[in-house]
């Protein structure tokens, strides 16, 4: 009998050090283009129980470009696109002479390590239901699950995709899962920051939070941790707010890459001095850089994609060459987002949940390069050590 307790206690012991040596679960959510604010609409009840039980920062600070995908890596590898490679949604390539664009796979043009591989490395299966970057054509650099992306993928099948990882065996199961939602960024876009529209896309996301977390809930699996990201902002444009810079550049015959709130521009290089003197005169709604005189806090010149010159457009205004300008009057769009990274209309937002995070805890802005070695300490593992994110900004929100 004695003997019989002793066998069973011995069991418990070893299942519990068996099940408290289990790494942890974490979904990273991306509500694409969701600005820190629209949180302090009232019209998110779902995501505040969470906000209410776990961490939230005043705004997530994304970084330079405040775009889709170069704002994506930024977070999963915890470096600026300058140095993860992803200088923009789509860039010319002037080595390969190819154009980069957000249905490129190619490995070559991601640099960087995303944390689903630095996870794999450390034997920790990874899966996502979208990110940018998660379909590279090497399978070292993808998660071991994933999705080709499917913009009219219907919402809820995402989350049922997700649970339906998570019910795998524990050999085959992945702990570290990525989600992706473009619905605020589209109708931020076409109807604005401010507009109707955007409050119905920001209840609709709010509603699949819900249904995310019942699902968990329903699978229980509550002890999953969430981190809940955007990777930028949004703010309002307009038609009488555009300014066509290959016409003031005309007979220079420059290469213009990108048009909204920034540009790149590579003049033959015998006339770079006269073209940027052109600008520099014409400076009005926007400020032009040679690409090494970048100011700093942009972290925006060491790759040499970027071009010889950059502009970057005041909030609100819209730079183009030609071919954007007909783009826009044909089809102008409300809102967009691309703009100075330190201006709070471009930034998103941050909301933590789970036992690796505290509860009810409030802090103030956090950077997105941050996030990967956030990932590392959730999971004790080594970041890389070439990163440009800190543990030491962001560690804690983590419980002691
Ligand atoms: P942006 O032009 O910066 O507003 O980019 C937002 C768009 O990026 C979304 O509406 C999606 O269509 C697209 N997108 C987001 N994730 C991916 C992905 N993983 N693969 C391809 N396209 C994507
Ligand atoms: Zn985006
Ligand atoms: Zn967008």
């Amino acid at each position: 009998m004695r003997k019989k307790f002793i066998l069973i206690l011995a069991l418990i012991l070893i299942s519990i050090t068996v099940y408290s040596q289990q790494p942890p679960t974490v979904i990273l959510v991306s509500f694409d283009g969701f600005r820190w604010d629209y949180l302090h609409r009232g019209i998110t009840p779902n995501l505040q129980k969470i906000i209410d039980n776990g961490v939230h920062a005043l705004s997530l600070q994304p970084s330079f470009p405040s775009k889709t995908f170069p704002n994506h890596y930024s977070i999963i590898t915890g470096m600026y696109p300058q140095n993860h490679g992803l200088i923009s949604n789509s860039f010319y390539d002037h080595v390969e002479k190819d154009w980069y664009g957000m249905r490129r796979n190619e490995n070559e043009w991601y640099l960087g390590e995303p944390f689903w591989q630095t996870a794999q490395r450390n034997g920790i299966l990874a899966a996502s239901y979208f990110w940018p970057g998660s379909e590279q054509d090497i399978e070292s650099r993808r998660p071991k699950y994933f999705k080709a992306y499917n913009h009219d993928e219907p919402y809820l099948n995402r989350i049922d995709g997700v649970i339906e990882w998570l019910k795998y065996s524990e050999d085959k199961r992945p702990n570290f899962i990525t989600l992706y939602f473009h619905d605020t960024d589209s109708y931020g876009h076409e109807f604005g920051p401010n507009s109707p529209e955007i409050n119905e896309s920001i209840k609709r996301i709010d509603s699949v939070t819900a249904y995310l977390i019942s699902s968990l809930k329903d699978n229980k699996l509550s002890d999953v941790n969430l981190i809940f990201v955007s990777d930028h902002g949004m703010t309002e444009i307009s038609r009488e707010r555009i300014i066509n810079i290959e016409e003031m550049l005309s007979g220079y015959n420059c290469f213009f890459e990108d048009s909204g709130p920034l540009m790149r521009i590579t003049p033959p290089s015998e006339k770079l001095e006269e073209v940027f003197d052109l600008l520099k005169k014409n400076e009005k709604n926007f400020t032009a850089y040679k690409r090494k005189d970048v100011p700093k806090h942009f972290n925006y010149s060491n790759h040499p994609f970027i071009g010889d010159i950059v502009l970057i457009a005041e909030m609100g205004w819209s730079l183009a060459d030609n071919r954007a300008l007909k783009r826009m009057e044909r089809n102008y769009s409300k809102g967009d987002h691309g703009y100075d990274n330190h201006n709070t209309d471009m930034h998103g937002i941050f909301i933590a949940y789970g036992p690796k995070f505290k509860s009810s805890y409030k802090t103030g802005t956090l950077l997105n390069i941050d996030i990967y070695p956030l990932l590392c300490k959730i999971f004790e593992i080594d970041p890389r050590s070439n990163i440009d994110g800190s543990l030491d900004r962001i560690e804690f929100i983590l419980n002691d």
